[in-house]
């Protein structure tokens, strides 16, 4: 029901924590976070309140500057920490969380069950992990060169293929240095930082850390890397936006 995102300087855990904190006001039932340290993903999930994942986290040192945080609604899948989000693909590279219904769900899980997919919960969102690494393999498979990034490409292909509304936040093992976001009919705001930029469902997340922010509208995909922020169409255009300034006067 809420989605959090954080690429820069500062480690990025406590910063996903105090954003999904700023969107318990949507409603949750379960939360979740992921992060990239050393080319690997690091995900933890809990039933129930934020303290839960909290109290999870304490027992780890997730030092990463990069993640993704998700408080879930379920809609698909009873209310379980299987179902919680970050979802992951099967090698456990590529972790999403979603906002929002993937209403094709169904027939692209037998598709990917078909292609030898395994899938863990009982989710609309997991058939986007598993979408994205399919698409990365058949990209490395072809040796394609993609701009601006092959993992960019890969979350591309895959929201072509999603219906339904949804907001997405991707990241991946093997690109470090990059976070995707991709709306459609659901909110997505970036957050542009000194040297570090954010992404939530909702802009009081990102108040604490910056006014200067760009929505995404539908159809729209956004890279964040630790340098900057690129938006482009689900063509494949990259897009000019102007960033607006929040007005936080009481
Ligand atoms: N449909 C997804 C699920 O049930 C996402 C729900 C949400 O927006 O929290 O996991």
């Amino acid at each position: 029901c809420g989605i959090v995102g954080y690429i820069g300087t500062q480690t990025a855990t406590e910063i996903l924590l105090s954003g999904l904190e700023k969107l318990e006001y949507r409603g949750y039932d379960s939360a979740g976070l992921a992060t990239v340290l050393d080319n690997k993903i690091h995900a933890l999930r809990a039933k129930g309140k934020l303290y839960n994942l909290r109290n999870k986290l304490a027992n780890t040192e997730m030092l990463a500057n990069i993640g993704i945080g998700h408080t879930r609604w379920a809609t698909h899948g009873k209310p379980e920490e299987r179902n919680a989000h970050p979802h992951l693909s099967p090698d456990g590279k590529v972790a999403v969380v979603q906002n929002g219904i993937i209403e094709n769900y169904r027939e692209l899980r037998e598709e990917l069950k078909s292609k030898g997919y395994e899938f863990k919960s009982d989710t609309d969102t997991e058939v986007i992990p598993h979408l994205i690494a399919e698409y990365l393999s058949q990209l490395s498979a072809e040796n394609a060169v993609c701009s601006p990034s092959t993992f960019v490409e890969a979350v591309r292909q895959t929201v072509n293929r999603l219906t339904g509304a949804f907001a997405i936040a991707v990241i991946c093992a093997d690109f470090p240095n990059e976070l995707i976001v991709a709306r459609q009919q659901a909110p997505l705001s970036i957050g542009l930082g000194q040297g570090e930029f954010f992404c939530a469902s909702d802009t009081p997340a990102l108040v604490p850390y910056t006014q200067t922010v760009l929505s995404l509208e539908n159809g729209e995909l956004a890279r964040l890397t630790y340098l900057g922020v690129e938006v482009y169409s689900f063509a494949g255009e990259r897009l000019n936006k102007m960033p607006r300034i929040l007005d936080v006067s009481p």
